[in-house]
């Protein structure tokens, strides 16, 4: 069982990537708290409140626009409402690291199973708007229908990692510009399998770093996957159409199920990525630790595809609950669960 906030997981991350906030947390759960408020005090929005402390009103801080159901295509079946006055609970949201602006990285956790499945957002900025828009509607969607989280399963759903990038507006859709950090840097070009001094987006070359994880946000990632290691990670890009699936080297035993399992779920074809050297990237250095990790590519870079990437996390959960087992042994609410939400 891994769940907790910020405060629990920061100290299995190393010293060096811990921020001296998350220290402070380890230490006391209150300071915690309003140390989050604190990051970002002064500015207006929901009320966060806190069970470790009720009796004191807390600030309020600016959270993340959470998508509204009317505004995403095929959520016509979801109720256009949050399902609680108090928005985050303190373990249902936390905070794994920040940018290069001092911009926070949020992620949620949904569920309270052991196997573990991440789906990760708008990596690439605001070049690819579209993948950090789904994030937040799957992320929106099981918080909503918490029954949709499989028994066994726990989702940790990653919207923004690149939110320097995010939140870069140019005029110019094919503007580059957003799809780096605040370094400049293309953060899936960082990371440790096959890192390279140049590297290249098809044929024009982009910033890899000066060496693999320089960057706040990769080594935010990083930090996180090694503390609680998952069973499946997806990162979500725009707009190859496709799923491939991360490799280091020698083919990961996934490799096969798991981009078959997403290709009859999603309709995006499973293929192999022979467009161009791809070095550094997330999914590659997520597969040499043993992790099976894919890239969905939607197919524009402006519909978020909801309806169909639903169906593909829900393949996935169903695939990993069944191999796996619920947690507490076989029983009946598992195979409800099962036969509710599994072909
Ligand atoms: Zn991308």
């Amino acid at each position: 069982m891994t769940k907790g906030g910020a405060a629990r997981y920061s100290s299995d991350m190393t010293p060096r990537q811990t921020l001296p906030l998350f220290t402070l947390c380890a230490l006391l759960l209150v300071a915690c708290t309003s140390g989050l408020v604190a990051l970002e005090a002064g500015a207006s929005g929901h009320t966060v409140n806190s069970p470790a402390d009720t009796t004191t009103p807390l600030p309020t801080i600016d959270v993340p626009p959470t998508p509204t159901a009317e505004a995403a295509p095929g959520l016509g079946q979801v109720t256009p409402s949050l399902p609680s006055p108090t928005p985050y609970p303190d373990d249902e949201r936390f905070l794994i690291g920040e940018s290069v602006e001092g911009r926070p990285i949020w992620a949620w956790r949904l569920g309270d199973g052991t196997q573990r499945i991440v789906l990760v957002g708008g990596i690439h900025g605001s070049y690819e708007a579209n993948s950090a828009r789904l994030a937040e509607l799957l992320a929106n969607h099981f918080r909503l229908h918490r029954a949709d989280v499989l028994p066994g399963i726990q989702l940790v759903i990653i919207p923004a990692a690149n939110p320097d990038g995010l939140a870069y507006q140019g005029d110019d859709p094919d503007d580059l510009r957003g799809r780096f950090n605040a370094n400049g840097v293309d953060l899936n070009r960082n990371w440790g399998c096959g890192w390279a001094e140049e590297a290249t987006l098809r044929d024009i070359p982009v910033d890899p770093g000066p060496r693999p994880f320089s960057e706040p946000e990769t080594r935010a990632l990083r930090a996180y996957f090694l503390a609680e290691p998952p069973e499946a990670v997806i990162f979500y890009h725009s707009q190859l159409g496709a799923v491939f699936m991360g490799a280091c080297g020698a083919e990961h035993p996934a490799a096969t199920w798991m981009g078959d399992l997403l290709e009859d779920a999603t309709g995006y074809p499973h293929r192999n990525f022979t467009y161009y050297e791809v070095t550094g990237d997330a999914t590659n250095w997520l597969a040499e630790r043993g992790i099976a990790a894919a890239v969905v590519e939607l197919s524009t870079r402006t519909d978020p595809e909801f309806t169909r990437n639903l169906a593909g996390v829900q393949a996935l959960q169903c695939y990993i609950a069944l191999a796996k087992g619920p947690d507490d042994g076989p029983n009946e609410s598992f195979e409800q669960a099962i036969g509710r939400l599994c072909r």
